[in-house]
């Protein structure tokens, strides 16, 4: 059993083929899915998509390269509505990104929405799903001031080794997607190898960061199994045996029951 804690299945490049799809995954063993908007829009059609199978969750949230433009308090009251829905177990996908995005203005505007959203995840007492590209210090101490009360997964990990305690420490959980698949991808390897079993998570981001061997392809679901089969590579350890404990892990994170 799996569970893919991050993906963006309403991405039309899955409208074509969407319930084979589903079907490879749930041959592969993926069980349920977290499903993330990024934007108001993709957030609307996360809140429709997982009315239609109870094993999807979903998150809603503002990305960082999307806040541009958007009004914070009509923004963040459009969400805020979304939340009612009991299938939605995170605010996300939220965060900072300093890799695509230079100006200063810009960035000040990203780290507002990131810790309005972070109150916002507080008061409903829902965990984050954070995109931190290139912002590592900034998510660190924009996290240890505004204190996610029920914690934070840093999807697709790509800080380095030595942050990992301290983010531990912050109440994060560190997922693992496609990259610890890739050959020159030396620090997500060292990353499987040393996060505490019990906060470690799997995710694809799909359609995006697809595993060896199907890498610059379009990502999905299924693909998820390269991805625990490398991490039990990495860790010496039993697949199977890997697959449960981070199936355990996310229904925990987010609430779930594991049937
Ligand atoms: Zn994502």
């Amino acid at each position: 059993m799996i569970f893919d804690t991050h993906c963006h299945l309403f991405d039309e490049s899955f409208q074509k083929d969407f319930d084979a799809m589903i079907k490879r995954a749930r041959k592969n063993g993926v069980q349920k899915f977290l499903i993330l908007g990024d934007n108001l829009k993709n957030s609307l059609a996360t809140v429709e998509m997982i009315k239609k199978d109870p094993d999807f969750y979903g998150a809603v949230g503002i990305f960082p390269c999307e806040c541009h433009g958007c009004d914070l308090e009509k923004t963040l009251g459009e969400i805020e509505k979304l939340l009612s829905d009991k299938a939605i177990k995170a605010i996300g996908e939220i965060g900072l990104d300093h890799h695509w995005e230079k100006d200063p203005g810009q960035l000040k505007e990203q780290e507002m929405f990131f810790i309005e959203q972070i109150k916002l995840a507080n008061r409903y007492h829902l965990p984050l799903s954070i995109h931190g590209r290139d912002a590592c210090e900034s998510i660190y101490r924009i996290l240890k001031e505004y204190r996610p009360e029920k914690g934070a997964i840093l999807h697709c990990y790509s800080f380095s080794c030595e942050m990992i305690e301290p983010f531990l420490q912050l109440g994060c959980f560190i997922s693992l997607g496609g990259p610890v698949t890739f050959k020159n991808a030396i620090t997500p390897k060292e990353v499987a190898k040393k996060v505490p079993l019990d906060r470690l998570l799997v995710e694809t981001d799909s359609p995006y960061l697809a595993p060896v061997p199907y890498r610059g392809k379009r990502n999905e679901p299924a693909y998820i199994i390269e991805i625990v089969r490398e991490i039990a590579h990495l860790r010496n350890m039993d697949e199977k045996e890997i697959e449960k404990t981070l199936f355990d892990n996310a229904c925990r994170f987010f609430g779930v029951s594991e049937s």
